[in-house]
Parts: structure tokens; C-alpha cells; sequence
């Protein structure tokens, strides 16, 4: 589980996040969801470790990691910019993290070929970036951060560079990867439907503060006040 205790962020004077208190349950789906510049990316960005909070305290089950580098947080990333590396195959930039990590070959071998399959990337193992369409882009990068089999996936916006149907049919392959990894999933999204269809708990934010936390069907049917209600399009 992840807990945010107290956490505020400040960039100069401007307060973006505002005493946030949270406890995301393992295995959970949670989707942060709120109009642009409400603080989405700079909670995620602190839960991974690539922002310092101003305030407060992050905790991984029972361990307290803000003061821990990314590397040592055990917290996968995926983003919409998900830079592969052009001159490598996907199975060079899938490999590559492990490497790093001086995984034993055969033990590299096996992972890649795991995930590979998993994701549907078992064709594409020896071609490089540059031929695949973004859809099969996109899941080279969550493959690259699925081999290192991490306690938690962070996902900011993966989506919004993928055309209309795509984005429908990862959506759904995202939701199944979920549910047959058992692993705490953390995704943001400015897209109400989005939030809606994935989450099996949604954070919605406004200004660096929770209007509301719940599942979705909660949300829709006792949105906590005139934002929630607005923003997910239900009435008040
Ligand atoms: P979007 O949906 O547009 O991605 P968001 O909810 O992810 O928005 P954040 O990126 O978290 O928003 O930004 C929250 C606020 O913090 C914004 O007002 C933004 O301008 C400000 N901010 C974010 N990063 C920095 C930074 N490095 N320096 C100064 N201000 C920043
Ligand atoms: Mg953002």
C-alpha cells in the first residue's frame, strides 16, 4: 500500500499541493483525475521519487521512502513521452533496464520472453522502434518497466499520444494487465471517462486538494460536493 501523510508542494510561492492525506490499498487501480494544472503529475512525481515534497511523508507498506531515490522505491514508471532508445531493438530496450541491474542472461532471457508475450510483443522482439506504430511503442515501454516486476506502476497520461481506438483498446488491455498482475496500479488521467472506466478508486483533485476519493460508483451516485458532481457530469 502507499500512504501520502500531510504532503504539501510548493514551487516558489505557489502552494500546488495541499496537505494531502491518502492510503492507496494494495492492488488497487487508483486514477487521479482533475483538470489541468491541479496537481496530477507533481503527486505522482513525488509517490516515484522525481519531486521532493515540501512537507510531509510518503510510505510503501511499512517502509517511509520520500527521502529515498527513484531507483529505491520499488515503483515502476510509465509515461506519455515514453522515450525508447532509437538505435536499440525492443528487446535491447526491454533488456536494458536489466542489465543495469546485472540480471544473470538466461534469467534476462526469460523475463523478456515472459513479458513479451503478455504484452503481445513477441513479433517485435529484433525490430526497431522507429517501424512501430504508437500503440506497440506504448507497450515497449510498459514492457521495459514490467521486467523489473515492481511493487507499484506509475502511470502519467500514457495514453494521450494514441489515436481514439487505440487508446480504447489499451485502456482495456491495461485494465486486464491489472487484473492478471495483482500489482498496485497509480494512473492520471485529466479524462473523466477514462478515470471512470479504469479505477477501481478515483482521487478526484482540484487545486492541490481531494474533492473526493472513491470508487466510481460511489462517485457517481454521492459525488461529495459541486466539483465532484460537475466534473464527472453527474447532478449534484
Ligand atoms: P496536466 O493535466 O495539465 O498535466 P497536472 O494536474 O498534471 O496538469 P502538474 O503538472 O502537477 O499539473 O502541475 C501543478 C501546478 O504546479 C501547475 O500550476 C504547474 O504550473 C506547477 N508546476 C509543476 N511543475 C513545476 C515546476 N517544476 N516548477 C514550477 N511550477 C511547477
Ligand atoms: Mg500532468
Amino acid at each position: 500500500s502507499i500512504t501520502l501523510k500531510n504532503i504539501s508542494k510548493q514551487f516558489g510561492d505557489d502552494l500546488v499541493i495541499n496537505d494531502l492525506n491518502l492510503h492507496i490499498k494494495d492492488g488497487s487501480f487508483t486514477v487521479f483525475v482533475g483538470p489541468s494544472g491541479c496537481g496530477k503529475s507533481t503527486t505522482l512525481r513525488m509517490i516515484a521519487g522525481l519531486e521532493k515534497q515540501t512537507k510531509g511523508e510518503i510510505w510503501i507498506d511499512d517502509k517511509r521512502v520520500d527521502q529515498l531515490p527513484p531507483g529505491k522505491r520499488d515503483i515502476a514508471m510509465v509515461f506519455q513521452n515514453y522515450a525508447l532508445y532509437p538505435t536499440m531493438t525492443v528487446k535491447g530496450n526491454i533488456e536494458f533496464g536489466l542489465k543495469n541491474k546485472k540480471v544473470p542472461k538466461a534469467e534476462r532471457e526469460r523475463l523478456i520472453q515472459e513479458i513479451a508475450g503478455i504484452v503481445g510483443l513477441t513479433p517485435y522482439l529484433s525490430k526497431k522502434p522507429q517501424v512501430l506504430s504508437g500503440g506497440q511503442r506504448q507497450r515497449v515501454a510498459l514492457a521495459r518497466a514490467m521486467v523489473k516486476k515492481p511493487k507499484v506502476f506509475v502511470f502519467d497520461e500514457p495514453l494521450s499520444n494514441l489515436d481514439a481506438k487505440l487508446r480504447g483498446q489499451m485502456r482495456t488491455e491495461l485494465i486486464q494487465l491489472h487484473k492478471r498482475l495483482g500489482t498496485t496500479f497509480v494512473y492520471v488521467t485529466h479524462d473523466q471517462t477514462e478515470a471512470m472506466s479504469m479505477g477501481d478508486e478515483i482521487v478526484i483533485l482540484n487545486k492541490g486538494l481531494i474533492q473526493q476519493m472513491d470508487a466510481p460508483m460511489n462517485i457517481y451516485q454521492q459525488p461529495a460536493n459541486v466539483f465532484s458532481a460537475q466534473f464527472i457530469g453527474t447532478p449534484a
